[in-house]
């Protein structure tokens, strides 16, 4: 069989085997149209049915997480692990909090992880969690008993050397903070079960501004190899959460402009480069743009994407969630210049509108190797607390810096050997699925 035939015929099967599953069947699609020209190349792995198994996640756990509000009324949300593979190291990747999670999602965000883990060459392997629950217009004391409902069902499937979850939308280091007590008081001292825990608990330094920083490494390194460089870039960010905030910050650092960034209820533009310190107010306090303090020179405004804004501008980073660019909003941002997408979200760019920017040569690096950062920084956070020993900020931020450059590196001689310069998002797919499937062949059919 051809390796064109197989990976259409794998597509086909999971496309009917989950039909309510949307996000999963949407990256499966992007990932094995990538992988052909390698296949075609490895017949033994198409012989042997080998990315079948792959596609199949070792487990998934689903589960009731009971609660209590602040009313006394019972409440009930669904909580998932998917342990999707475990090739090359414990299951690794965060936990997301949002109405939208669902079996779906998980599924996506678990396999889109496999192959960002295994870019990083760090021993890790892939998963991703959540709940439906949504953290918005809770009080800290619901936060609380949720994440120590959350934990007492999923602390019996986690370890360090099995599973190490870390946060993602809606949980940071408030919450995973409240998960380790749980974890604690149920089991003993082991911080290497959870990253991205607070410094003062055996966190890592840099944790919570890895993926953002890790981005803008990555747009370094992508702008360099095409001669190119980020001083004085018009830069346009969505999302104003862990990542966005931190790229923006690491971008204004690198010279660029941030010139516009966005939250769920809207966005704020000035083309002169936003206001930090409103920003920073915004964050710390919790407040949404709608009631930001307005600063001279910026628009609020609304709009179904900070990409739609009728603004020229050179690099976007898209950092809200998954599905945000369409074909519309991609042929705006083509008509208002844009040069390099870098995704700091996971899979917020549709496939067609990856298509329109392969079109319009413009230059995109997928999530799975621009935001690899963060899990980088969860990983060296485990060989700390392996350690039981704490690196400084500077030693982190260092190896980070030369992990988003050996990503940068792989993807690219990946791109180049298999599918044509610049063809990042064929680079990342094929380089972390040569690592998981020579992994899994070698420690036979397990
Ligand atoms: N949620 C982040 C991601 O999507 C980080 C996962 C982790 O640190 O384990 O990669």
């Amino acid at each position: 069989m051809t390796a064109k035939a197989y990976c259409q015929q794998l597509l086909e099967n999971v496309k009917e085997k989950h039909q309510d599953k949307p996000e999963f069947i949407q990256a499966v699609s992007e990932f094995l149209t990538s992988i052909v020209p390698y296949l075609d190349e490895h017949q033994e792995i198409i012989d042997r049915n080998v990315v079948d198994i792959l596609l199949e996640p070792e487990r998934i756990i689903q589960f009731r997480i009971p609660w209590q509000d602040d009313r006394g009324v019972w409440q009930v949300n669904l909580g998932y692990r998917v342990q999707y593979n475990s090739a090359l190291g414990p299951y690794k990747g965060g936990i997301r909090f949002h109405p939208t999670v669902n079996e779906s999602i998980v599924r996506f965000l678990g396999f889109e992880q496999i192959f960002k883990n295994a870019l990083t060459f760090l021993p890790i392997g892939g998963g991703k969690g959540g709940s439906d629950f949504d953290p918005k217009g809770k009080s800290e004391a619901e936060i609380m008993r949720f994440c120590q409902s959350f934990m007492t069902e999923l602390q019996k499937y986690i370890g360090p050397d099995l599973d190490v979850p870390a946060g993602d939308m809606g949980v940071g280091a408030r919450e995973i903070g409240y998960f380790y007590g749980q974890y604690k008081r149920l089991n003993q001292y082991e911080p290497g079960v959870l990253t991205g825990k607070p410094v003062s608990m055996w966190g890592s330094y840099a944790r919570p501004e890895a993926t953002g920083y890790g981005l803008l490494y990555m747009t370094e390194n992508t702008l360099a190899a095409h001669s190119d460089t980020i001083q004085g870039k018009r830069v346009l960010i969505s999302g104003k959460g862990n990542v966005g905030y931190n790229a923006a910050v690491k971008a204004r650092e690198l010279g660029a402009v941030v010139v516009g960034i966005s939250g769920s209820s809207g966005a704020v533009y000035n083309e002169n480069g936003i206001n930090f310190d409103t920003l920073k107010d915004m964050i710390d306090n919790r407040k949404d743009f709608s009631d930001m303090e307005r600063s001279p020179g910026s628009e609020f405004v609304e709009a179904k994407s900070i990409f739609m804004l009728d603004k020229p501008f050179d690099i976007a980073l898209p950092c809200a969630t998954q599905n945000e660019i369409d074909e519309e909003v991609a042929n705006n941002m083509i008509k208002q210049g844009v040069k390099y997408v870098l995704e700091g979200a996971n899979m917020p760019t549709y496939d067609q509108a990856i298509q329109l920017f392969k079109e319009n040569e413009i230059i995109f690096v997928p999530g799975k190797a621009a935001n690899a950062g963060g899990v980088a920084v969860s990983a060296l956070e485990m060989s700390q607390n392996s350690q039981r020993l704490q690196w400084t900020f500077e030693e982190v931020d260092s190896q980070l810096k030369d992990i988003m450059e050996n990503i940068f590196d792989l993807i690219s001689e990946t791109a180049r050997r298999y599918s044509e310069e610049g063809n990042y998002t064929a680079g990342a797919n094929i380089a972390g699925f040569m690592r998981v499937v020579d992994a899994m062949q070698m420690q036979g059919l397990v």
